[in-house]
């Protein structure tokens, strides 16, 4: 109860971070921090990487795997209540993406389409509608 408020998501790092996490199957700070820059581009401090996993090792959301041979951990990998919690911030981050993406969305007059750069406007009785191409143009005034 209440876990999605100890930790905060509220940075790209973060959130990379929780994608990494899930999508592979064990990973290291190390291999993290490399990905963060070849990736993103941007110079993640291990300071910030570690702390955030430490704080998700805290909360029961990843786990070392331990090495065999070696005293190191080999790496992290997520629990089923850390798949819980990352699918969780996903949707929310996706719920963004799309409010953000529609606020500035067009659609096609005729079928419905979503329009984002290359689309063809018309004015039809003095206003002007958008549509994905002259065909549905057509189509919208026939109908019409
Ligand atoms: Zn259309």
């Amino acid at each position: 109860m209440g876990e999605e408020h100890k930790i905060k998501v509220q940075s790209l790092t973060r959130f990379y971070i929780l994608m990494l996490l899930k999508s592979e199957k064990k990973i290291t700070g190390y291999s993290i921090i490399k990905r963060l820059e070849k990736d993103l581009g941007t110079t993640a401090s291990p300071t910030y990487v570690y702390d955030f996993l430490k704080q998700l090792k805290a909360e029961g959301y990843i786990k070392d795997i331990p090495t065999p041979k070696s005293k190191r951990a080999q790496g992290f990998r997520l629990t089923p209540e850390g798949s819980e919690f990352t699918d969780r911030i996903f949707l929310r981050f996706n719920n963004l993406i799309e409010v953000a993406i529609q606020s500035k969305l067009k659609i096609c007059a005729s079928c419905g389409v979503k329009l984002y750069d290359d689309y063809y406007s018309e004015v039809i009785e003095g206003k002007e509608y958008n549509f994905c191409c002259k065909h549905c143009a057509k189509a919208y005034k026939i109908d019409k």
